[in-house]
């Protein structure tokens, strides 16, 4: 399912061209992860699409939903930030891809029972502990490189 067609079903003021500030005045706008599985669940649920909507199925819905977005920048060569050259068709459908790889991660987070959004926060905390600032700030380094460097360390 073309998840870009069911936000414009369920949003549609919000998917004009991604260059674009959101409409002024939405009262959808901004939106919480929350509202977003909300208007997914009853979008699945008018349709009587809770039935195909097992976590199985819904990964791989996600996985196809990141290939879409992959083939956007493919055979590009490196893309800098803020996509320069790309054309306002080009961002709208970047946006849409983005949006479909989000729709799909909300729901299925949902039917999975994960709070999402208090994951990516854990997450963030996490990775906060695994990443410190002083240890590794301009560095690219995966974090067991700072771990095995602070063991060295105190070995000495
Ligand atoms: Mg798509």
């Amino acid at each position: 399912m073309d998840q870009g067609a069911a936000a414009r079903e369920i949003l549609p003021e919000a998917t004009s061209p991604q260059t674009a500030a959101p409409p002024a005045g939405d009262p959808l706008l901004p939106v919480t992860l929350g509202e977003l599985q909300e208007l997914q669940a009853s979008f699945a649920k008018d349709r009587d699409w809770d039935q195909f909507h097992s976590p199985r199925n819904l990964l791989l819905a996600l996985v196809g939903e990141v290939g879409e977005l992959s083939e956007l920048f493919q055979w590009r060569g490196e893309v800098p930030r803020g996509l320069p050259g790309w054309t306002p068709p080009e961002r709208e459908h970047l946006g849409e891809e983005l949006a479909d790889v989000l729709l799909y991660l909300v729901r299925l987070a949902d039917v999975c029972g994960v709070d999402l959004g208090r994951a990516a926060l854990r997450k963030l905390e996490k990775n906060a502990q695994k990443y410190p600032v002083d240890a590794c700030r301009g560095s690219s380094q995966k974090y067991t490189a700072y771990q095995e460097a602070e063991a060295e360390g105190s070995k000495s």
